[in-house]
């Protein structure tokens, strides 16, 4: 019996193909890929300007930054998030302060960011959680009034829409990752898009040492300007290689979507068969990428989550825990506000696990996954 993995990415010749050029044409670090990567992807998500970045962690950090956090500020996060979420804040001095999530989506809302505020929160982080996309109007109602910067943390959300738009769109400004365990990859990379011209030109100059006269500008002139640093900056530079890949992986995202969607509403048929198993739905403000597809094992199945994932192991098919609890690990356990608070956290991540859903998933591979659901009694 072969084994089922839980994601793959889809990666083929044209990739290779893209990688062959740059490395041929002799620039390999930041330069016109990644420029035509960046008006690609601007295009495609609905973005004024788009920013590439060494990863979403630092998309986020440069988020929070041209946001304006400074030391002592409060930001306001989920719990129930991939660990860059809560650390990006304390990269600027800023502590993250736990929200809850709603049940159905796992994600922010107004009512859960609203309990969350204190007179120093600055911004908030909103997550399209596995690919849901969040309500963002509900929480700008709430944050917009109040100068609370919401940023988009769509590192999970390429191809998937708000209100009939690319989630981000909506956004002042979101960050994305091309991690290979989300729908568009460059290997490591990520980016930040943005409505305001200004925060888009600080984070490209923050983004490469806060360097005077970009490193392409300079190598551009057989005398070299003097290049000046007007503060201290960071290296988060995307590689040409990489947004070579890039482009190519923008361009499959449609057919990307159109097959996970096909495989999750499969899933979704007959799973709804299967007593004690909620999957993860399309909420009613968009759709889904399906990015993660998550299940939340309720007391009316056979075996808890943990007792399942043996199970399903057992047939050679790897699944995954959910969602993880950063409040709960040891980076982040002091800034706890108090277990009440992050309840429907706390029972998420505890009950829910993804199931193998990527491109080239056979149909046959996807039966034999739903038919190790059925279990019977023990
Ligand atoms: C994966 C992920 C990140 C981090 O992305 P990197 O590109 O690996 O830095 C941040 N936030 C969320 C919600 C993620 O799922």
């Amino acid at each position: 019996m072969s084994r089922i993995n839980v994601m793959q990415p889809w990666l083929g010749e044209e990739e290779i193909a893209a990688v062959g050029e740059v490395i041929a044409s002799g620039w390999v670090a930041q330069g016109p890929r990644v420029a035509a990567f960046e008006a690609a992807f601007a295009t495609a998500m609905e973005a004024e300007h788009a920013v590439a970045t060494s990863s979403c962690t630092s998309a986020l950090h440069l988020a929070l930054l041209v946001a304006g956090v400074e030391p002592g500020d409060d930001v306001v996060v989920p719990s129930f998030s991939f660990i860059a979420t809560a650390n990006a804040p304390t990269y600027c001095g800023a502590r993250p302060v736990f929200a809850d999530v709603d049940h159905v989506t796992g994600n922010l809302t107004a009512e859960t960011v609203a309990a969350a505020l204190t007179p120093r929160t600055r911004a908030v982080i909103a997550v399209d959680q596995g690919g849901v996309p969040v309500d963002l109007t509900a929480l700008r109602d709430l944050c917009d009034p109040l100068g609370i910067v919401v940023i988009e943390d769509a590192a999970c959300g390429a191809g998937s829409t708000y209100r009939g738009r690319p989630v981000g769109a909506g956004a002042e400004v979101a960050a994305w990752s091309f991690h290979p365990r989300k729908i568009v990859t460059t290997g490591e990379g990520g980016m930040l898009t943005t409505s305001r011209p200004e925060w888009a030109e600080r984070a490209r100059h923050l983004r490469e040492h806060a360097m005077s006269v970009s490193a392409a500008a300079r190598h551009a002139s057989v005398l070299a300007p003097p290049e000046e640093y007007t503060e201290v900056g960071f290296n988060y530079r995307m590689t040409d290689i990489q947004a070579a890949v890039g482009i190519v992986q923008l361009g499959r995202l449609p057919e990307v979507v159109r097959r996970r969607r096909e495989l999750a509403a499969s899933y979704r048929k007959q799973i709804s068969e299967i007593e004690g198993l909620r999957p993860v739905a399309d909420p009613p403000w968009g759709t889904c990428n399906f990015q993660s597809f998550w299940v939340e094992v309720g007391p009316g199945f056979p075996l808890d989550r943990d007792g399942l994932l043996t199970h399903l192991a057992a047939g050679e098919i790897s699944a995954r825990r959910g969602i993880m609890a950063a409040h709960r690990q040891p980076a982040h356990r002091e800034r706890v506000t108090g277990p009440a608070a992050l309840a429907v956290t706390e029972r998420l991540t505890d009950t829910t696990l993804i199931l193998p859903l990527f491109h080239q998933l056979a149909d046959s591979d996807q039966a034999r996954v739903v038919q190790a659901l059925r279990v019977t009694q023990p």
